[in-house]
């Protein structure tokens, strides 16, 4: 089910302004090119985004293939390394972790949202320290499998969703969304306390390591490349009062970590874990009263 990035049709791309602050002036000197792809970054707010990028209907069209989730996806340069329940052992650890630090902080309990859950490994982690909890995916087993669990779940986005929540995660989602401010904003409804969106940072050195080759350049599924400057802005321009920075400690099979760097690491040593730095980070951002706006 590849598709070649090359063979990708003119009329299914489309040029965009920056998708925070609507200026639309990227830097002309310093791009990231994944033809017919190019990552730029807006000279006004620093946000890096992608343009051109694929329509957002194409996108979603992908999406809605069954083997996007299964690892296979469509597209040439978004094969993803191993997948996703191969790691069931370090995401649970790596979310465990998270998870803990935002109850260090006072963020748990209540209802729990989880948007883009997948297989529902963060809702049973986080399950002994909420009273309720709801998961959303697109993909119709993730959903089959949560609802198995005992939680609660919606196939699909965030536009219709049926109640309030104390805390609203999303890891590895905003990346992948076309309209982030919309987004923050729709969230913003349904919220009585804490939204914590977790992304891979830009201005991480693992950018500056591996350039090109940086595994969080999803071309063409990431289409927001954040840092810790730009999403507090993102939160900001929603109209949050308050906003802080987390860490996001990362566990990877060791397997998959010589994958990626190109050594290769003996079977027994395969599925240890190591925990990595600056390959995720998060910011927490709370709001006086639901947004009617
Ligand atoms: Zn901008």
């Amino acid at each position: 089910m590849q598709q070649d990035l090359n063979t990708i049709s003119h009329e299914s791309l489309e040029y965009t302004a920056c998708p925070l602050c609507a200026t639309d002036k990227p830097n002309q000197n310093k791009q990231f090119i994944f033809e017919p792809f190019r990552v730029v970054q807006c000279t006004a707010c620093q946000l890096w985004y992608l343009s051109p990028r694929l329509r957002e209907p194409e996108m979603l069209k992908a999406y809605a293939s069954p083997d996007y989730f299964k690892g296979g996806g469509e597209f040439g340069y978004s094969q993803q390394q191993g997948s996703y329940l191969e790691q069931e052992n370090a995401l649970r650890l790596t979310f465990r972790k998270f998870i803990h630090q935002l109850k260090r902080r006072g963020m748990t309990g209540g209802h729990l949202l989880e948007v883009g859950c997948s297989y529902g490994f963060l809702l049973e982690e986080a399950a002994p320290l909420f009273d309720s909890l709801t998961g959303t995916d697109f993909d119709s087993d993730a959903v089959k499998r949560i609802k198995q669990l005992g939680f609660r779940a919606i196939q699909g986005g965030v536009e219709a969703l049926p109640d309030c929540y104390d805390l609203i995660l999303a890891t590895g989602v905003i990346e992948h969304i076309y309209n982030p401010i919309q987004f923050v904003k729709q969230l913003r409804q349904h919220l009585s306390g804490w939204i914590v969106l977790a992304t891979p940072p830009m201005n991480s050195f693992w950018l500056k390591l591996q350039g090109k080759n940086w595994p969080s350049f999803k071309i063409p599924e990431h289409v927001t490349y954040y840092d810790h400057h730009t999403l507090t802005e993102l939160f900001r321009r929603c109209g949050a009062t308050q906003t802080i920075r987390l860490a996001y400690p990362q566990a990877y099979p060791l397997g998959m970590i010589g994958e990626k760097l190109g050594f290769s690491i003996p079977a027994s040593l395969a599925k240890y874990n190591l925990w990595l730095p600056a390959t995720m980070f998060a910011v927490a951002a709370r709001f006086n009263t639901p947004s009617d706006d």
